[in-house]
Order: C-alpha cells, then sequence, then structure tokens
C-alpha cells in the first residue's frame, strides 16, 4: 500500500515537475521573443527618426532649390527686359533717324530753312479736301491720312473744311512774298507773309484751312463754325493753330494749322499751350512718334 502510495505521489510529483517545467519553458520563450520584438520596435524607431532627418534635410534642399530657379527666373526677366529696353531704343533710335528733325523746328524768326529744303515726299490733296478743284496743293505724304480723316470727320458732322494752301517751296514763297511788297508795300507785306525760308508752309505739314462758308477767303475764318470746329478736334488728327490769337510770334492766323503729331497735338491742346510757347527740347521727345 505505502509502496502504492509512493508510486502515485511520485508520479503525481513528475507531472507537477513536468507542468512546471514546461510553464518555465514557454515563459522563458515569451520573454525572449518579447525583448526580440521589443529591438526591433527600437530599431524600427530609429530608422523612423533617421528617415524623418532625411525627410527634413531633403525638404531644405527642395527649397533651396526653388529659391534658386526663382532667382534665375528672376535674372532672367530682368535680363529679358533689359533686352527689350535695348530693342525699343535702338527702334526708337532708328526711327527718329528716319524722321525729318525739320518737321518740329519753330519757324517764324528763331530757325529757318534753306532754298535746296523740300519734303522727303509730297502728295496731292484730293479734289473733295480743296478749295479750288483746280489748285493742286500739295503736302507731306505721311500726313494725307490725318488730313483725309479729319477733314472727312468734319463733314460727318456739317462741318465743311477745306485746304486753301499747302506746301510752298522756297522760291514760290520767295514770289508770292515779293508780289505782296509789290501791291501792299514792304512794311504791309512783312505783316501777314513770311520771308522765304521762315514759313512752315516749306516743310508741306503747314496747311491754310478755309471754308466755302467764306467763299474760299481766309479772313473771316475765325468767325466760321469750321475754325470752332477745329479749335476743338484738330487735335486728334495731329494738327495745331500754330499763331493763335496773342501770340507772341507772329500775326494772329485762325486758318493756318500745322501737322506736329497726334501725341504732340493732344499734349498742347490738354496743357493748352501753344506750339510756339513750348521748349523746342521738349518738342524734339515727339519727333520719333510725330506720324504714329
Ligand atoms: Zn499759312
Amino acid at each position: 500500500m505505502k509502496n502504492f502510495l509512493d508510486k502515485i505521489l511520485t508520479h503525481d510529483v513528475s507531472i507537477v515537475l513536468l507542468v512546471a517545467l514546461s510553464f518555465f519553458g514557454v515563459f522563458k520563450y515569451i520573454e525572449y521573443r518579447m525583448s526580440f520584438i521589443s529591438e526591433q520596435i527600437n530599431k524600427i524607431e530609429v530608422d523612423k527618426n533617421e528617415l524623418t532627418k532625411k525627410v527634413i534635410n531633403l525638404e531644405g534642399i527642395i527649397r533651396g532649390t526653388e529659391s534658386n530657379i526663382k532667382g534665375e527666373q528672376e535674372k532672367n526677366n530682368s535680363l529679358a527686359n533689359q533686352f527689350n529696353e535695348i530693342t525699343n531704343t535702338v527702334g526708337a533710335l532708328s526711327k527718329l533717324s528716319k524722321t525729318d528733325p525739320e518737321l518740329l523746328k519753330k519757324y517764324s524768326k528763331v530757325y529757318f530753312l534753306n532754298e535746296h529744303y523740300v519734303p522727303i515726299s509730297l502728295t496731292e490733296v484730293g479734289p473733295d479736301y480743296r478749295s479750288l478743284k483746280s489748285n493742286n496743293y500739295k503736302v507731306h505724304s505721311n500726313i494725307v491720312p490725318y488730313l483725309d480723316k479729319m477733314i472727312d470727320a468734319g463733314k460727318a458732322e456739317n462741318v465743311s473744311v477745306l485746304v486753301q494752301s499747302a506746301y510752298r517751296s522756297f522760291a514760290e514763297q520767295a514770289a508770292l512774298k515779293s508780289n505782296y511788297k509789290v501791291i501792299y508795300g514792304a512794311g504791309t507785306a512783312n505783316r501777314f507773309s513770311a520771308d522765304q525760308g521762315y514759313s512752315e508752309h516749306q516743310l508741306g505739314t503747314a496747311i491754310d484751312f478755309t471754308t466755302l462758308k467764306t467763299n474760299g477767303a481766309l479772313e473771316g475764318f475765325d468767325k466760321t463754325p469750321e475754325y470752332k470746329w477745329l479749335v476743338d478736334n484738330a487735335y486728334k488728327y495731329g494738327f495745331v493753330i500754330s499763331y493763335p490769337a496773342g501770340n507772341t510770334y507772329y500775326k494772329y492766323e485762325p486758318w493756318h494749322w500745322r501737322y506736329v503729331g497726334v501725341a504732340l497735338a493732344t499734349k498742347l491742346h490738354e496743357d493748352k499751350i501753344n506750339f510756339y510757347d513750348m521748349d523746342q527740347r521738349l518738342i524734339d521727345n515727339y519727333l520719333a512718334n510725330i506720324f504714329d
């Protein structure tokens, strides 16, 4: 009996020991796996931190590159601007070199044109635009579109502005003046007719206007609606009155208008100043664009 009990007890102890050993083994294994996993987590943590650092670094590089690209773009833009400026300057200079500098000079007392000066090109004024159909008035070819457009605009408003005199050569002006001297005497003639070389008519850009309402006469032109219309509108087509009432350069000539270009005529109209009262250096700034 005792043996039997001993056997059972020994057997049970053995089982308990075996079970205990098994638990211990499993526990150790779990502990080992846990520490392995925790090691792996730590490693991943380290990798993550390194990656984060690299990303931050890369972001810095990208920002640097972007600002470099921006800098280069700005440099390129500035170069392009400089190039455009140079191109514009060259364009303006080339235009200026092809523009007759006499076209914006003052001719009454200060400057004069020599006997050989003739406009680069002259064109006859169309028959519908002149007071006497038989007279073949000529003007500087470049002003024809402006002149025609102005007269047409007047017609559309029931105002009939007509050309009474246009280009006169040095010789024609001389002949006209000596003729006036014979008729009126030198003193009187000097008061209303310029000496040869001092007339704007030699430029081909000065025009005397009249209307059939004065039967083509110049005197009394300033009492007509045509004159009033020119005062209000001629600047839009590049024309200004050369010798308005009260000017100190020449006698009052309401019929005598001169083409100076739309930009300058508009400036004079807006500022209410006369062409002859403007500084020649300021006037010259408008020369390159006189036919724009
Ligand atoms: Zn005139």
